[in-house]
This record gives structure tokens, C-alpha cells and sequence, in this order.
């Protein structure tokens, strides 16, 4: 008989576990609270990239005269975006229904804890309880939205990520707290929207965990865009104003206050497994996050996790591999996932993205590096595209020549850093990527020349003497 396992959650790492599971052979039940597609699909990359795809179509229009483009009365409207957001959204969430549903996969609709280590309890819409038992389960119930025990923190306009993807009208003025990825991308859509939006982050930089090359060119997109700001500063309190929001910051010149239309908290996401029934079930957790070993498993035999819902790296192509891996070990095999290959991306105009060590990291992990470097300037595909600039970077092994890591900044830098992750993935060198024929004219041609530029040898940039 086939081996049955229990999803709960069907977001990237939830619904890729179910169809692989499936593939594998495996009776599959997946349950789903909300909707499928999870943050991903419905409040996460896809409606923040539909919002930035049209965001920066009108910045590159309202350009236009530079590359032969007039346009005249040229404007957003915003319920139109926001019909399209939703009706990309709704295609895509329907798809996962439709492949779930081919794949041969039962979904129930309704809010799952584990009852024991074999038994999933699920809370029908109905009021009623569906008991079902599993001899594999895979957890994947994703993460929410940190908010912070701040004074003013439950006034209705301090809003999440999920508020700030269709609010009702775009706003005169937004302070985003927190400058990592999700502020960064939402300040981009709002401000080329016209909003007046104000980043406060606590760290000295904004995205920190990304090459500080990378973080200047996102900054200076920011700048030009007219975004303010504020890094090594502390919002303190959110107060109601007549028309918005006062915000109180403490600021390394001293403490600030801004007044705002709204205020976006977005410091951060942790896992949702509180009611969950980890403990019912045996399973271990710290600070919310279910602890797994290096093939998925939680401390309870049977039992996988995946996706935000373990920590790590919070990222939807980080949930797919992991479901994938768990479904896989849930039915026999023993796959580790290679996070050393994880692409991080930046979806803003430059856009930005890396993989593997920067060369900091790579010095200080102990190696001799060898970085070549190539300027998008040089680039004719980058030049046509955008005349902002960027650059690629491999940062190499001196003594092997092997890929380390790889940094972009410049047009399709988030396709672009796919080859890179390949690269890290096979041990490529230098030499490979330089030999290989890359097509004309293409940003990708950057890694070649780049990988010559390492020895000095690039050939649509003058030779360093
Ligand atoms: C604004 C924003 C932008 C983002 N942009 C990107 C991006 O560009 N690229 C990228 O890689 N990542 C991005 N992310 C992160 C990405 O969305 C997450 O890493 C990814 O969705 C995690 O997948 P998951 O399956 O682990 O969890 P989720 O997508 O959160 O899915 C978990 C699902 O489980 C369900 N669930 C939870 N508990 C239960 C329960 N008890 N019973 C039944 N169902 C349950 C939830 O309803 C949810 O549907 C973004 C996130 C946000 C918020």
C-alpha cells in the first residue's frame, strides 16, 4: 500500500513536498488554512514584483525622451495595478490548485496541528474536525510578519507587508521601518508611485546581509529616487496624528520625528508554528523554528519540516528545494540541500544579486582570492538596457581558479545570477566560465569577461598596466 503522507501548509515548500511526494509514489494529503501558494503567491514575491514590474515601466517611460519614447499624459492607475496584481496572483494560485489536483493529491481546507506524532488534526471551515493519520508528515506552515511590542504599534495605520500590497490608495507619505529586503522593494514601488517614503533601519546599512557594492548601487537608486534614509536609527513610538501617523525616532544626530501617512513595519518574519501542536507531537523547536537535521527530519522520526518554518534563509526558492528534499527523505532517499548555492536578489532598478562568499567573506573563510571584475558600462546589452551602470564580480580561488561567489548589479541581475549558482554548484573556474560561448549581445557575456578581467585578460575593457 502506498506510503501516506500529511503536508501541512501549501505554500512553496508545502505544495512542492505534495507534488513530489506524489511523483514519488506517495498517497498525498496536503491541508491549507488560507489560500494555496502561501506568502509566496499571495502576499509575498509575486504581487511585490507585479506591483515593481509596472513601477519601473512608468519610471523608464517618464524617461523616455532618452531612449526615443514620448509619451503624453502618461500616468498609474492604481486600481487597474491592483486588479492585475490580484488577477496574476489568482492565475497562479489557481495553477498550483490544477496541478496539485493532476498530480492526484487530496487537499483539505482547514487550520492543521499535529494531535501525535502519526496523527494530523485539522479544523474544518464547517466548525467540524478531520482526524487523519499519516506515516510521514511534512510541516511547512511558513512564517508571519514580526511585529514589535512598540507604543503605537496597533494603531490601523501602522500596516505589514500584506497591508502595503493593496492598500486601497496610494499614500502621500510612508516610513518604512526596516531596510532589508521587503522595505527596500516596497519604498521603490511607493516612491516611483510618488509617496514620499522614509526608511529607518537600526543596523549602519540598509539590506545587511548583502555585499556593501551591492547595497551602494540599491542605495543610490533609492537616493535618486528620493527616498530618505535613516541607517544606525531606532523607531521608539508610533503615535495617532490628525492625518496619519507620529513617528518617534532615535537617530545617531539625535531623535527625529516624522509625520506620515502611514508607517509600514517591516522588521522581520518569524515561523508560524505556534499552534501548531509541536509539543503534542514530541517535536523540538527553538524560538519558534522546527529544529531539523541535515536531511529535514525534526526529533521525531517521520516527521520532515521545510521552508521558513525551519529558519535559515526565508526565501520561496529556499522552501521549494527544502520541500523537495523533505518529500524526497520523507519517502527513503537521504539529500542534503547545497545552501551554499542560494541566489539572494534585489528585484529594484539596477537590480541586485550575489551567491556564495563576497570577496570579504571568502578572505576571511581563509582563502586566496583571485576577483575579476567587469564594468556593464562595457557591456552593450547593459548599455541599451539601462545607462545606470553595475557590474559583475566572480570572486575566485586563486590557487584552483574555482567560482566562490558571484555579485551583480545591473539590468536582469536576478536571472542572471541563476548561471552563477550553477557554477558554485559544478566547482566551475574561471577558466570554464571564460571558454564559454556566451551569447551576443547578452548581460550573461559579463561573465566571461569577468572571468577574464581576474587575469587581467578581459577584452572589451582596457588591460590594467
Ligand atoms: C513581501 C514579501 C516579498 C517576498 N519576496 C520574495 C522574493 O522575491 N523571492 C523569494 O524567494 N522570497 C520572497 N519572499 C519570501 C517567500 O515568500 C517565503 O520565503 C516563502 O513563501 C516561504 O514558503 P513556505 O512554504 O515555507 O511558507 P509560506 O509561503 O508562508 O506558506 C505557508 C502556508 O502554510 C499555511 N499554514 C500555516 N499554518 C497552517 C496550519 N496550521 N494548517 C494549515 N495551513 C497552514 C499558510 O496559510 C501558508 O499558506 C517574500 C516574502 C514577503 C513577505
Amino acid at each position: 500500500m502506498a506510503t501516506k503522507v500529511v503536508v501541512i501548509g501549501g505554500g512553496p515548500g508545502g505544495y512542492v513536498a505534495a507534488l513530489r511526494a506524489s511523483q514519488l509514489g506517495a498517497q498525498v494529503t496536503l491541508v491549507e488554512k488560507q489560500a494555496l501558494g502561501g506568502t509566496c503567491l499571495n502576499v509575498g514575491c509575486i504581487p511585490t514584483k507585479a506591483l515593481l514590474h509596472t513601477t519601473e515601466l512608468y519610471r523608464a517611460v517618464q524617461g523616455g525622451a532618452e531612449i526615443g519614447l514620448k509619451a503624453e499624459g502618461l500616468a498609474v492607475d492604481w486600481p487597474a495595478l491592483q486588479a492585475r496584481r490580484a488577477a496574476v496572483v489568482k492565475r497562479l494560485v489557481t495553477g498550483v490548485g490544477l496541478l496539485l489536483k493532476q498530480a492526484g493529491c487530496r487537499v483539505i481546507a482547514g487550520t492543521a496541528r499535529l494531535a501525535d506524532s502519526r496523527t494530523v488534526a485539522v479544523a474544518l471551515p464547517d466548525g467540524g474536525e478531520a482526524r487523519i493519520t499519516a506515516d510521514r508528515i511534512i510541516l511547512a506552515a511558513g512564517s508571519e510578519p514580526v511585529r514589535l511590542p512598540l507604543p503605537g504599534f496597533d494603531l490601523p495605520d501602522v500596516i505589514l507587508s500584506d497591508d502595503a500590497l493593496a492598500l486601497p490608495e496610494v499614500p502621500e507619505s510612508l516610513l518604512i521601518m526596516g531596510g532589508g529586503v521587503i522595505g527596500v522593494e516596497l519604498a521603490s514601488v511607493y516612491q516611483a508611485l510618488g509617496t514620499k517614503c522614509i526608511i529607518i533601519e537600526m543596523l549602519p546599512q540598509i539590506l545587511p546581509t548583502l555585499d556593501a557594492e551591492l547595497v551602494n548601487g540599491v542605495r543610490a537608486h533609492l537616493t535618486r529616487l528620493g527616498v530618505e534614509i535613516h541607517t544606525g536609527a531606532k523607531v521608539e513610538s508610533c503615535a495617532p496624528a490628525p492625518e496619519g501617523v507620529t513617528v518617534q525616532v532615535a537617530a545617531p544626530a539625535g531623535p527625529l520625528s516624522f509625520s506620515v501617512k502611514k508607517v509600514l513595519a517591516a522588521v522581520g518574519r518569524r515561523p508560524a508554528t505556534r499552534d501548531l501542536g509541536l509539543e503534542a507531537a514530541g517535536v523540538a523547536a527553538e524560538r519558534g523554528r522546527i529544529t531539523v537535521n541535515e536531511y529535514l527530519e525534526t526529533s521525531v522520526p517521520g516527521i520532515y519540516a521545510a521552508g521558513d518554518a525551519i529558519g535559515g534563509t526565508m526565501l520561496a526558492h529556499v522552501a521549494f528545494a527544502e520541500g523537495t528534499v523533505a518529500a524526497e527523505n520523507a519517502l527513503g532517499a537521504a539529500r542534503k540541500i547545497d545552501y551554499k548555492t542560494v541566489p539572494s536578489c534585489i528585484y529594484t532598478q539596477p537590480e541586485a544579486a550575489s551567491v556564495g562568499l563576497t570577496e570579504e567573506q571568502a578572505k576571511e573563510a581563509g582563502y586566496k582570492v583571485k576577483v575579476g571584475r567587469f564594468p556593464l558600462a562595457a557591456n552593450g546589452k547593459a548599455l541599451i538596457e539601462s545607462d545606470e551602470g553595475g557590474f559583475l564580480k566572480i570572486v575566485a580561488n586563486e590557487r584552483y581558479g574555482e567560482v566562490l561567489g558571484v555579485q551583480i548589479l545591473g539590468p536582469r541581475a536576478t536571472d542572471l545570477i541563476g548561471e552563477a549558482a550553477l557554477a558554485l554548484r559544478l566547482e566551475a573556474t574561471l577558466g570554464e566560465l571564460a571558454s564559454t560561448i556566451h551569447p551576443h549581445p547578452t548581460v550573461s557575456e559579463a561573465y566571461a569577461e569577468a572571468a577574464l578581467a581576474a587575469d587581467n585578460l578581459a577584452l572589451h575593457i582596457p588591460r590594467r598596466r
